[in-house]
């Protein structure tokens, strides 16, 4: 056990973290050096290390190179202290900056951190991180999207608004973590699934409202738990006219669809779960993992193995305490964002590289320590090239001055994040208040709406039932939020989707949409308790105090039908 240097709860460091850490080599010459124990617990790790990621606040503002007006993550009002050049691609590319031509040497008499962050401001950043998008300028972390607005971290997406992970998905909105899917409205964790409303957590469903843990089904409403049927309501089955006639009653109107929303949640509280969502894995714990094995403490992980602490990976190996890691990261500790990297610690956004300590937004790089922007390069400390000797005698040195100071074995502390707490990844899994994130040294962003250019703002609960009666003038108008007040604008296209899928125009802001979506995740966070049907002891996701009914895998599976 050790003592959270943050915030001061004990944590147990695995054999199999120390093995980890010896395993994870970065050879200087004669000398080897492995990463050293964390001296934070898991979530402040955690937190830390997302605190450096925003996927969904953008903003509209001048790119520093030209003037040109970009959407990028960053603010244009920089965080107290800081100083950011923000670049869009056009002059990211254009500018051809030799990111060397930033280079400096290190300075023995000042802290690492300090000089980082010195750096940091010099080199110049995207605005925002996507790639071969058509059409999709308020997208973060997208790649070869089309026509989508409002998504984040998504890829092979067409005519896709409003939320996040979406991957080769088309004409759908309101959905979150969707994958393979088509025209589906207000889906959360849902797979291969086509033309479905308010439908969580399923797989290959056709044409179902308002259910949740389908497999293989079509025609179903306010169902959970079953396999393979077809027109089925509350669980019951149907004739097809008697089927069609129950939805009729209430699809399209805005009132009967928030009732059957009310009934879901209510659904939800009384129908059995499964304990947490491990599919053809070995020696696994967590939730969404898939395919992989011994990955432990892990979510959102598929086709991976030997990983701890990791937050959304794909074909991950030897990751600890790691976060966004992509197409095979190998021997990685302490990193966020990555694509094909072997050998990395203390890093963020880094690309194509390998044995890089401490280098952010490095692409096709090795060996190198404490850089900034660099593409192609190696045996470089603070963007300043040396030779392999010198690299090799330096850094050592380096490590046992930031050893001195304590900041050795760190991750890039929170002040050297260019988002408020709030703005960040960070935020979305760890909510904190204000006075918590600046004490604990996160910053803040006191966000507030940008103004809209609209005709008139209409308050939600004025909104016409049904969709045939709201004018195609109402995306010259702005909504008010009917739970927080905030108003929102309706976009041509989606009013489209409406129109053709017969659904009323959502009476809630986009981020309200976002959060209650989200908040049907359970939190990453591990606890024993025993399965409430019969008494094995599982490790899951489900709070002791939480009253949903949480089966083992045996027990659940009774249940499906
Ligand atoms: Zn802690
Ligand atoms: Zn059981």
């Amino acid at each position: 056990m050790s003592t959270c240097r943050q915030c001061r709860n004990d944590f147990p460091i695995f054999p199999d973290e120390e093995a980890f850490l010896k395993k994870m080599v970065f050879t200087l010459g004669s000398k080897e050096i492995h990463p050293p124990l964390p001296v934070f617990c898991p979530a402040c790790r955690l937190k830390r290390r997302t605190c450096h990621r925003n996927e969904r606040n953008f903003y509209r503002r001048k790119g520093t190179l030209t003037g040109k007006e970009i959407v990028s993550v960053y603010h244009e009002e920089p965080l107290p202290g800081q100083h950011h050049k923000v670049y869009t691609h056009e002059e990211w590319n254009a500018d051809r900056v030799d990111m060397t031509e930033y280079g400096r040497a290190f300075d023995f008499e000042k802290p690492f951190f300090e000089q980082f962050a010195r750096l940091q401001s010099d080199v110049p950043r995207l605005g925002m991180m996507v790639i071969g998008n058509e059409n999709s300028d308020f997208t973060a972390g997208t790649g070869y999207c089309k026509d989508c607005y409002l998504i984040n971290s998504s890829e092979y997406c067409e005519d896709c608004y409003y939320g996040k992970l979406l991957q080769s998905c088309k004409d759908s909105v309101d959905c979150s973590y969707l994958y393979d899917s088509e025209l589906c409205y207000d889906c959360f964790s849902v797979y291969k699934s086509y033309h479905c409303v308010s439908l969580s957590f399923s797989t290959n469903c056709r044409d179902c409202l308002f259910s949740l843990n389908l497999v293989g089904c079509s025609n179903c409403c306010l169902c959970s738990n079953l396999r393979q049927k077809e027109y089925h309501f509350r669980n019951e089955k149907l004739t097809k006219e008697e089927y069609e006639n129950r939805v009729k009653e209430f699809f399209g109107s805005a009132k009967g669809m928030a009732r059957m929303k009310e009934e879901l949640e209510q659904l939800r509280m009384t129908t059995p779960h499964r304990f947490a969502n491990v599919v053809n894995s070995e020696h696994c714990t967590g939730d969404y993992i898939e395919n992989s094995r011994d990955c432990l403490d892990c979510y959102d992980v598929n086709e991976s193995q030997d990983s701890r602490y990791v937050t959304v990976g794909v074909k991950v190996k030897d990751n600890y305490d790691c976060s966004n890691m992509y197409i095979k990261p190998e021997l990685a500790y302490e990193t966020l964002g990555t694509i094909e990297t072997y050998n990395t610690a203390y890093c963020l956004f880094v690309f194509h590289s390998q044995n890089l300590l401490y280098c952010e937004w490095c692409f096709h790089c090795h060996d190198c320590f404490g850089c900034s922007g660099l593409r192609h390069k190696k045996f470089c400390i603070f963007n300043k090239q040396y030779t392999q000797e010198e690299y090799e005698f330096l850094v050592p040195k380096i490590i046992a001055h930031m050893e001195k100071n304590g900041e050795w074995g760190q991750y890039f502390p929170p002040s050297l994040s260019a988002f408020g707490y709030n703005e960040s990844l960070a935020y979305e899994y760890l909510p904190l208040t204000e006075r918590e994130a600046r004490a604990e040294g996160y910053h803040w962003r006191h966000m507030t709406d940008a103004k809209l250019s609209v005709a008139k703002t209409i308050p939600a609960s004025l909104l016409p039932d049904r969709i045939q009666d709201i004018p195609d003038d109402i995306v010259n108008w702005a909504v008010e939020c009917e739970e927080t007040g905030r108003p929102f604008r309706i976009i041509k296209q989606e009013l489209e989707f409406y129109r053709r899928q017969d659904l009323p125009v959502p009476r809630l802001h986009p981020d309200v949409r976002y959060d209650r979506r989200l908040s049907l995740r359970n939190p990453r966070t591990l606890w024993k308790r025993s399965c409430m049907k019969c008494g094995k002891e599982v490790q899951t996701t489900y709070a002791p105090e939480r009253k949903e009914k949480m089966y083992c895998e045996e027990c659940y599976l009774k249940e499906v039908y």
